[in-house]
């Protein structure tokens, strides 16, 4: 904000001043060309091109929509400009840049909320506001990687940031109509709505298989970091995980019930050797 306001300062001090210098960037010739006949200083075409170089590559290295759409707000205002003698034009280019972003900061503070920023996949929020959605026959299953204190003293917490990508990226292909989030830390919850435990069951079984079939593929290591394993090739890193499964009946009445009854069942899962499901 205060950056904004400084720039308005600046633009306002700068009109009038009505310095010769500042005239003279305005009107400055880059190239001699009258193909593109507009109002634009070169100066600023020039700044616009830059703008949007910077925001593809940004784009690029962050792998986000959001300067994807900063694009789209700065070609909005140069069309805007570039027909501003033609009123219409410029209000409906000008209203188009202000949507994109409004679009865009209502997009961005959903999925805030509603995702989990290191898997991307839905947050424990979106869980609980789906929880309240469910009707009277549904089944939760908790997930928990398995040894995951180990691996990460092992193989380093970025490694074992990476992994935590990769499961949650099994996870989401669950079948039989499961939903999966990331409940916190090394553990998920899976929704089955409208299922019975035996409807879920072979899904959660073939689901825990993928997982322990899925593999991460370390890149060697350079001699930065300190405790992590260092390996000279690469290598492939597997984890398995436990899941609990629980469904909606008389004995568990409600979602947080169901939920408990999840819990308990994976702490048997653990017990019973980890990398399976248990009920
Ligand atoms: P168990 O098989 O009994 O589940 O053993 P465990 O080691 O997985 O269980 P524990 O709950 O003791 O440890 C969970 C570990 O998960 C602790 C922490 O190092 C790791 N962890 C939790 N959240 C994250 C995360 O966001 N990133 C990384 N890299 N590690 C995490
Ligand atoms: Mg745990
Ligand atoms: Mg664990």
């Amino acid at each position: 904000m205060l950056f904004i306001l400084i720039e308005m300062f600046i633009i306002y001090k700068i009109t009038v001043s009505n310095t010769l210098l500042i005239q003279e960037l305005l009107t400055y010739k880059f190239i001699n060309t009258s193909i593109f006949k507009t109002v634009i200083p070169q100066i600023a075409l020039l700044i616009f091109l830059l703008s949007i170089l910077v925001f593809i590559i940004k784009a690029y290295l962050r792998r986000s929509s959001f300067e994807v759409r900063l694009i789209g707000v700065i070609i909005s205002v140069f069309a805007a400009l570039y027909y501003i003698d033609d009123k219409l034009s410029f209000s409906i280019f000008l209203s188009a840049a202000g949507i994109i972003l409004a679009i865009s900061i209502i997009e961005d503070s959903y999925s805030m909320a509603y995702q989990d920023e290191l898997t991307g996949i839905p947050s424990r929020r979106a869980l609980r506001e789906d929880l309240m959605k469910l009707g009277n026959k549904y089944v939760i299953a908790m997930l928990d990687i398995d040894f995951f204190k180990k691996f990460n003293d092992t193989y380093g917490h970025d490694v074992g940031d990476d992994v935590l990508k990769l499961v949650a990226s099994n996870l989401v292909q669950v079948t039989g109509g499961g939903k999966a989030y990331r409940y916190g830390g090394e553990e998920f919850t899976i929704l089955f709505p409208g299922k019975s435990i035996s409807d879920a069951i072979p899904h959660l079984e073939s689901l825990k298989e993928q997982v322990s079939k899925a593999g991460y593929t370390r890149k060697p290591s350079k001699s930065k970091g300190s405790k992590a394993k260092k390996t000279s090739s690469s290598s492939q890193l597997f984890v398995t995980i436990s899941i609990g499964a629980c469904e909606k009946s008389t004995k568990f009445k409600d979602a947080n019930d169901v939920i408990k009854g999840a819990d308990k069942a994976l702490y048997r899962a653990k017990k019973k050797g980890r990398n399976c499901v248990s009920k």
